[in-house]
């Protein structure tokens, strides 16, 4: 068996990485040996400060700021990663927000918000990843893949969510995006997934887990009965990222504690 780390010399983007899910896709590609882009939009602080945890623990990266729903910021992006690292080999498509209301009171600003960094911004870094994939193909010992992209979806790409229709809307348009481009480049040799999360510990779903009345009635939603930890997204976007998923092509991985098992009917309904 060699020692060789899974993700050995290869260069990932996680974007969205200062905080809650993209920070923990970022340190567990890094800790399996990936060199990672770490984006981030408005807190240059909370991106060093994840950036440092990787360098802490032997791993390297850089920081980089892009707001996702802007072409050339995120061509910009890939332009400078390429130049400094050589190539990009793992996108992970992972920024993304909530503008939450009333669908009658959705404004079309709150809409096109949310429309434009969780679904157009997942495109335009797409777009640019697969560009990079074609020009440089497969090198067989990093990966025999050309490159991988994976979605960060939600359970909500099947969910209909009340209250939330902009963000679900834009959820099931990643998966379609996700399908389309991995129809499209299979033969090519790249992947591309998506990992839907259940309810994961972070500030975009606080009010679900702040108090402990809100958690358990977040509960009664999990039939594995906790809530998820960044930790459990980053394990599944290793494997996703790695060649031990080498024949798994346009999936989405929930990783949701049980969700989608419909938990209203687990007391014989
Ligand atoms: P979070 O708020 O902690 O992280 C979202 C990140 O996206 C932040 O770092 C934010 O700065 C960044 N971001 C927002 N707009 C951006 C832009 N225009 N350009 C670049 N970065 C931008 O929340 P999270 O829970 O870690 O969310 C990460 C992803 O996981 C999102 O796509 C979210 O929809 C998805 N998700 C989360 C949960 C959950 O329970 N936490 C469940 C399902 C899906």
């Amino acid at each position: 068996m060699s020692n060789r780390k899974k993700l050995q010399d290869q260069i990932a983007i996680v974007t969205g990485a200062s905080s809650g899910i993209g920070a923990g896709i970022a340190k567990a590609l890094s800790e399996a040996g990936a060199t990672v882009v770490v984006n981030y939009s408005s807190s240059a602080d909370k991106a060093e400060a994840v950036l440092g945890e990787i360098k802490q623990r032997g791993g390297q990266g850089i920081i980089w700021k892009a707001d996702v729903s802007k072409e050339a910021e995120v061509q910009d992006m890939f332009r400078k990663t390429i130049e400094q690292f050589g190539t990009v080999d793992i996108l992970i498509n992972n920024a993304g927000l909530q503008k939450d209301a009333k669908f009658h009171e959705i404004t079309l600003e709150q809409w096109e918000k949310v429309i434009g960094i969780n679904l157009t911004g997942q495109f335009l870094c797409a777009r640019e990843a697969v560009k990079e994939f074609l020009k440089r193909g497969v090198v067989p010992s990093r990966s025999k893949s050309a490159g991988k992209i994976i979605c960060i979806s939600s359970v909500h790409e099947v969910i209909p969510w009340a209250g939330h229709a902009n963000y679900a809307a834009s959820k099931g348009g990643v998966m379609m995006l996700m399908k389309s481009i991995a129809q499209e480049y299979a033969s090519m040799k790249i992947r591309v997934n998506s990992i839907g999360p259940g309810a994961i510990r972070t500030p975009i779903n606080h009010a679900a887990w702040q108090t402990p009345e809100a958690y358990q009635n977040l509960l009664k939603l999990i039939p594995s009965k906790r809530i998820g930890e960044a930790e459990d997204i980053g394990n599944a976007a290793v494997w996703l990222a790695s060649d031990d998923s080498e024949y798994v092509n346009g999936i989405t991985l929930f990783v949701d504690g049980g969700m989608l098992l419909y938990p209203g009917f687990e007391d014989n309904g």
